[in-house]
Parts: structure tokens; sequence; C-alpha cells
């Protein structure tokens, strides 16, 4: 250490080593950082954190965090990106960078939960004012945009009951009143359609996904990102990031840098024994429904197969509504691989039984007892046999 520093403490934090250069690996470095070291004040003036031009805070930015943006927008076909610490932050994000009091956010019946969540809270204390429209009718979604609408979501397929939505029908029905429309991805996780070229040169303004699903794939971390071709949208996006300070940890960051090269290989592998489960579950007498998108008679079907090849690995069932209660809580115990837990696509199947009269206006479409499945990665013959044995508590 150089002569002049004599203390150890000092000498420990100033230490004049430097590593070589020149080291390459597979993994991109991973960064942490909250202080970024300008090396002079002109450099510190000259820095604006919208541009992906240099470095001013780790909260809006690091080598790592740039990164995994660009990686994200690649997924999804997009142009810019923004993260946020959970899918829901993300919704967040959206809602704060478009929403001022006064405007009117249309939501789907069958949004994620939480999202509505949101707006009946939140957003009506803001003076934003939301309402609910039925994502498998476009002509009564445009009859519904008034002058005070701004931002129509989108979900595709619907959150637990799995409608899937004409989304070009929808998205033109927004952009012909020029309203911006946001589309909640988790489940297409940018490997079962195009957002952004829904055809004849349509497609969604912004693209929002909880991480925390397969792009993660692990059940082990929380991020979500919105994606955009409009640089303009993206800026306002950053400037609400910016505003409520929501950053990522780096560590989740690399998480998730390492998990993206496999995402498509586990979308496949989680959709292909989804399906064979499904099918199977299919067939069982207590099944009334099987609410899976790829399955012919799913509510959407048609539009789920003009649009995608792949599906994610979930979907409900309807049980026969003549079963008691009791009965269907016993089968979902009973259960061994599949584990009682919310989220999704993680390694390990996971089944929640859902109240849907509870949830949402629009149950009486499905009478029965919903009970939902996440598929994970487990051999699809030890699941069928695991739901064998438990279909049994059904009587
Ligand atoms: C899980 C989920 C979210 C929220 O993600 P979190 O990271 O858990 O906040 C949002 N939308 C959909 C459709 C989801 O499934």
């Amino acid at each position: 250490m150089s002569e002049s520093l004599t203390h150890l403490s000092t000498e420990l934090i100033h230490h004049s080593y430097e590593p070589p250069g020149g080291f390459g690996a597979v993994p991109p470095g991973v960064f942490k950082a909250s202080t970024v070291i300008f090396p002079n004040v002109a450099a510190l003036r000259a820095r604006d954190w919208r541009y992906k031009n240099g470095y001013t805070y780790g909260l809006h930015g690091t080598p790592t965090t740039f990164t995994l943006e660009e990686r994200l927008a690649t997924m999804e076909g997009g142009r810019f990106c923004a993260l946020a610490p959970s899918g829901l932050a993300a919704i967040a994000t959206v809602n704060v960078a478009l929403l001022r009091s006064g405007d009117e956010v249309l939501l789907p019946d069958n949004v994620y939960g939480p999202s509505r969540e949101m707006a009946r809270t939140l957003l009506a204390d803001w003076g934003v004012t939301h309402r609910l429209y039925d994502p498998m009718d476009a002509a009564a979604l445009a009859a519904m945009i008034g002058p005070r609408t701004k931002l129509v979501w989108l979900e595709a397929p619907g959150s637990i009951t799995m409608e899937f939505p004409d989304l070009s029908a929808l998205v033109r029905a927004a952009r012909e009143r020029g309203v911006l429309t946001a589309l909640d991805n988790t489940w297409g996780a940018g490997v079962a359609f195009r957002a952004f070229e829904l055809g004849e040169g349509l497609g969604v303004d912004l693209c929002m996904h909880a991480l925390t699903k397969y792009p993660s794939g692990g059940a082990d971390l929380l991020m979500g990102s919105v994606v955009t071709r409009d640089e303009k949208l993206h800026h306002q996006l950053l400037l609400a990031h910016m505003r409520l300070g929501t950053g990522v940890a780096a560590n989740d960051a690399e998480f998730l840098l390492r998990s993206l090269p496999t995402l498509e290989l586990r979308y496949r592998a989680h959709d292909a024994s989804a399906r064979q489960v499904a099918a199977w579950l299919k067939r069982q007498p207590a099944v009334r429904h099987v609410l899976h998108p790829a399955l012919p008679g799913s509510p959407g079907h048609e539009h789920w197969a003009s649009l995608c090849r792949d599906a994610a690995g979930l979907f409900s069932i309807i049980l026969d509504p003549a079963l008691p209660g009791a009965r269907v809580d016993a089968f979902v115990d009973a259960l061994r691989l599949f584990k009682l837990g919310y989220s999704w696509a993680g390694p390990v199947s996971l089944v929640v039984p859902y109240d849907l009269k509870a949830m949402r206006g629009d149950a009486a479409r499905y009478d029965g007892h919903l009970v939902r499945f996440s598929i994970g990665l487990e051999a699809p013959a030890d699941l069928i046999a695991d739901l064998d044995q438990a279909l049994r508590r059904l009587g």
C-alpha cells in the first residue's frame, strides 16, 4: 500500500491491488452497488440516469441489471425494459406511470386478484376509478371505453379460470379509441406468443411479467418487469420506478440471468407434462371441466389455437358441485407430490382450491368446486398416480 496511508482500516478500504483484467466466463459478472463512484465532477454532472450510457446510483442500474433488462426485452421482442421487485410491483409501476386522478382503468373480470385489489383500494384513494370488462367480449370492451379511460389491462389467459381472450380484438378496440394496453404476460412468459406482434401491425403497448414464475423457475425469488417498444412510454415507467424507489437486488438479478437460458426448455417441459395430466383428469368422472386453454372445449381455446402453439403448465379443474366442500378439501389434503401453496412455475407441482364465489362477480359461469394445479418437473406418471389415489377421497 502507498506509504502515505498508515492506518489499517484505511489501507484495507483503499487497497491498491487490482486483479488482472481479461477474465472470461460464461455468466456475466455480478455488480452490487448503492454508491457509484464518478471519476470527476464533470462526469458526475454529465450523467443522466434515464439513458444507459453511464451509471449514477445503484437504484437506477448496474451492469448486472442493465444486462438482465436487455435479455428480458429480447425475451418479449420489445426494446426497453424496467425491473421491479415483484410482479405486483411491476403492475404498480405501470399504474403509477400512466394514471392520474380523474382517469379510469379497465381490468378484465378474470384479472390477477391482487391487481384488482390495487385498483379497488390504492387507485381509488388516488382518484383513479376502475371498471371490470368481460375479456371474451371485445365489443363490450369497445363500448365501455370513454373519455376518462387511459389504460386497459389484459391477461391471456385470465387468472384461475383460464379463459383465453381474442387478444387482437381487445387490443384493436383500445387502439382505435387511443387507449394504451398493458398485458400481464406472466402465463405466456415470452414463449407462448409474441405480444408485440398480434397481426396486422397490432401489438400491446406494454408487456408486464411476474419473473417470479417461469423466468425464475426456482420458486425462490420475486421480481417483475415491464417491456415496451416505445421509448417515451419507457421513460414514463422509469420516472415512476425512480419516484417509487423500487429497485431489485443484485443476487436476484444474478439468479434470473442464470435461469433465462433454460426458460424455453423448461416452459415446454412443463407444458408437455401439464397436457398429459390435464387430459387424464378430463377422463375422471368427478371432474366436470378442465380449464386449460390448449384443450378443446376450454373457454377461448380457439383464440389460444390461433395465437399459440405452447401453453404454460397451469390449469384448473371444476369438480362436481354436488360434492360436499369438505370432500374436496380432503382430496387436496391427500395429495402427496402436489404441495399446497400459491404461485406457480417452479419444479414442484402445486395445488390450490379457490372459492370462486368469494372472489369473482362472474363466478356463476362455473358451477362447481375449482381446484388449480401448477405442474412442476416431476414425471407426469407419478403426478397422475398421486391424483388417482387422492381422487378416491371424493368417494
Ligand atoms: C404471480 C402473478 C403476479 C404477481 O407476481 P409476484 O411476483 O408474486 O408479485 C402477477 N400476475 C400474474 C398473472 C401472476 O400469476
